[in-house]
């Protein structure tokens, strides 16, 4: 396992959930932390990220836009001077059954999911390639392996993610360039709060370990790819035994 201190990690949407334990988690670990952020400031992000004493530069934008993605991973090479690990957690659901679903519900989750992961993951790799090092690492979700009522658009995008996973491992792997997804199951964020403690109860039903995972354990997993530079193109699910 490959030691990350002083490393640079990029993670977007981190200002909360997910992201922010990444952000965290990476911190812990003696690394330059480099957060995007979207409408959520991201103070208790930076400021638990700097008591662990690694420097933070946080830029709000949308990863959606491709323009964005190019100019937040060169700020990140040029602060730090490098781009090691690139996590793209950054994600939106507009769950409604089809029948219902307008085309900007289909196209605002395809956009941010998917376009914006494609859009981080351009810029980084080229950077990554020169470095001959990085890790990619892209938040898919189980719904992308099984599918789910109420969220084809949100399914197919992290479909999408998990075959652009696949695809670039097998194109940087040559370079030393490390690609894999994580497809988290159920885990207590904003993201999951909407649901009403039945509906929650009916999902823990369908989970061997019976619980719903935190932010944490997810950022664990994060960095466990990270590290490791012999595992490329998987799918790490961190869902308590969902999909089994
Ligand atoms: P969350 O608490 O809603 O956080 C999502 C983050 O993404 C927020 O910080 C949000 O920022 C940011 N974001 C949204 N649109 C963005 C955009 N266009 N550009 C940049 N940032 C944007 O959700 P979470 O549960 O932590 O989810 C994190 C990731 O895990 C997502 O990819 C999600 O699909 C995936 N996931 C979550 C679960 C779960 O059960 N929670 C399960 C499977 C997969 P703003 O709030 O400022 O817009």
């Amino acid at each position: 396992m490959q030691d990350l201190t002083g490393k640079t990690v990029v993670v977007t949407g981190a200002a909360k959930g997910i992201g922010r334990a990444i952000a965290v988690a990476f911190a812990k670990e003696k690394c330059n932390i480099v957060v995007n952020y979207h409408s959520t400031e991201p103070k208790e992000t930076i400021d638990l990220c700097e008591a662990e004493g690694v420097k933070v530069l946080a830029l709000q934008g949308d990863v959606s836009d491709f323009n964005f993605a190019k100019d937040f991973i060169n700020q990140a090479k040029k602060e730090f001077g490098s781009v090691d690990v690139l996590v793209n957690n950054a994600g939106i659901t507009r769950d409604t059954l089809l029948l219902g679903m307008k085309e900007n519900d289909f196209d605002d989750v395809i956009n941010t999911n998917l376009k914006g992961t494609f859009n981080m993951i351009k810029f980084a790799s080229k950077i990554m390639l020169k470095q001959k090092a990085g890790s990619i690492i892209n938040m898919a979700s189980v719904v992308g392996v099984t599918g789910n009522a109420g969220q084809a658009n949100y399914a197919a995008s992290k479909a999408g993610v998990i075959g652009l996973t696949k695809s670039v491992a097998k194109e940087l792997a040559s370079r030393g360039v490390t690609a894999n997804a994580i497809a988290p199951g159920f885990i207590e964020t904003d993201m999951t709060a909407v649901l009403t403690d039945e509906q929650k109860a009916e999902i823990f039903k369908g989970i061997p370990l019976a619980r719903g995972g935190k932010p944490e354990e997810v950022a664990e997993a994060t960095v466990f790819l990270a590290k490791h530079k012999y595992i490329t193109g998987q799918v790490l699910n961190v869902d308590g035994g969902m999909v089994i």
